[in-house]
């Protein structure tokens, strides 16, 4: 399960795509080739840059502990020079990137308290996806397909999409099966597009459903892609290989790299698919409307896991989202509300009854049929409009 978690909140990483400004923010991943040394170098940098982020994070608590204030990522920054004398090895490490690692650790924070969830964690070395940044300084040579980075070189890539625009940050990262990734963050000039007016007519809704991928509230239903569900039954069957095997025996690594690569395979299929059908809501539709997270429940059943769920779904969400941004449509974002799928978005009734079990369900008072997930897009379509006074109540 933590496997999982951690692969799907790595699409994240390179899923990134900020709208800072008034430009046009487009992330590109590119696959990189290093030389044995150079390899060394990365892992190294990787190595460097998790020792600054949880020493930044301990300093932060500690601070906090002792004087009840917090600690800011300049102060820190300025820390650092002392850190690397006693240190000396992380001499060999691009400092931007150790900088980089305090702006990690804020960010962190900053979440935490505005989302109340969870409070930032130490990185840890078993992390099956690692990376550090490159804040600037860094080049990409599409003749000769190479990506110079700092304190290293030039290194190996396969350059598959040339892109124009000013190069803003970059992240580096190595996946569990030991491959090397560039994401980098272009900004291209081009001003965001206005947002398209839209109304009830051409806003949808969108709930995740929870045999089918997303359900909309035009009464479509979006199922996983079949080349996806076949990965996710060789995923439980492999899972089972791993823990079957001993603890710390050779065959269990084997089984483990195995895992590994076909997390990576469903990671890419996924996205792809995700992609597809993200351009296709955006592009047909003036407006979306999803329901921030929330999953009713779903924890309990042992076919779900929460963790699963909200990164895969808020992974789409991202999706959606920078989409919209650059075709100029708009996504509305609703707030966790009274279930919406227990409400009939009909007349109002709220069905205090309806289980998770319950795929259908007749409304008592106005007898309309419903069908649990359409009837919840609905519901998130019509209490967004509301928010935007585009219905009347
Ligand atoms: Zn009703």
């Amino acid at each position: 399960m933590f496997l999982i978690f951690i692969l799907f909140t790595y699409q994240k990483i390179y899923i990134v795509l900020k709208s800072i400004g008034h430009y046009m923010k487009k992330a590109f991943k590119f696959r990189l080739y290093p030389t044995i040394d150079q390899s060394n170098q990365l892992s190294q940098h990787i190595g460097s840059c998790r020792f600054v982020y949880n020493w930044a994070l301990d300093q932060k608590v500690k601070t906090y502990e002792q004087i009840g204030k917090s600690i800011s990522r300049f102060d820190l920054n300025k820390l650092i020079p002392n850190l690397k004398k006693q240190n000396p090895w992380l001499e060999e490490v691009n400092s931007q990137s150790l900088q980089g690692m305090t702006k990690q650790v804020e960010s962190a924070f900053t979440r935490f308290f505005r989302e109340k969830n969870v409070f930032p964690k130490f990185k840890s070395k078993k992390n099956p996806i690692q990376s550090f940044p490159i804040p600037q300084h860094y080049n990409v040579d599409f003749e000769n397909n190479t990506v110079k980075v700092p304190k290293i070189g030039e290194i190996k890539a396969v350059l598959h999409k040339t892109f124009e625009g000013e190069l803003k940050s970059a992240l580096i990262s190595k996946s569990s099966t030991g491959k090397y990734y560039i994401s980098i963050l272009v900004e291209d000039g081009k001003e965001v597009p206005v947002k398209q007016m839209f109304s009830e007519s051409t806003t949808i809704g969108i709930d995740v459903g929870i045999t089918d991928f997303a359900v909309i509230s035009t009464g479509e239903k979006v199922e996983n892609p079949n080349y996806l569900k076949n990965s996710l039954k060789r995923l439980k069957v492999l899972q089972k290989r791993v823990r079957r095997k001993q603890n710390g025996s050779k065959n269990r690594e084997k089984a483990k790299q195995k895992l590994a690569v076909l997390h990576e395979k469903i990671t890419t299929q996924r996205n792809d698919f995700q992609h597809k059908l993200s351009f296709k809501l955006v592009s047909e539709n003036q407006a979306i409307a999803v329901e921030t997270l929330d999953f009713k429940g779903m924890i309990k059943t042992p076919h779900f896991s929460k963790a699963r769920f909200d990164s895969v779904w808020s992974s789409f969400v991202t999706k959606l989202e920078y989409k919209s941004e650059w075709l100029g449509k708009t996504i509305l974002m609703m707030g966790k509300f009274e279930p919406s799928s227990k409400i009939c978005h009909v007349c109002g009734y709220h069905n205090s009854k309806l289980a998770l079990k319950d795929r259908e369900w007749k409304c008592p008072d106005c007898k309309t049929k419903h069908d649990r997930d359409v009837n919840a897009a609905i519901n998130i379509k019509k209490f967004s409009l509301i928010d935007q006074n585009l219905i009347g109540i």
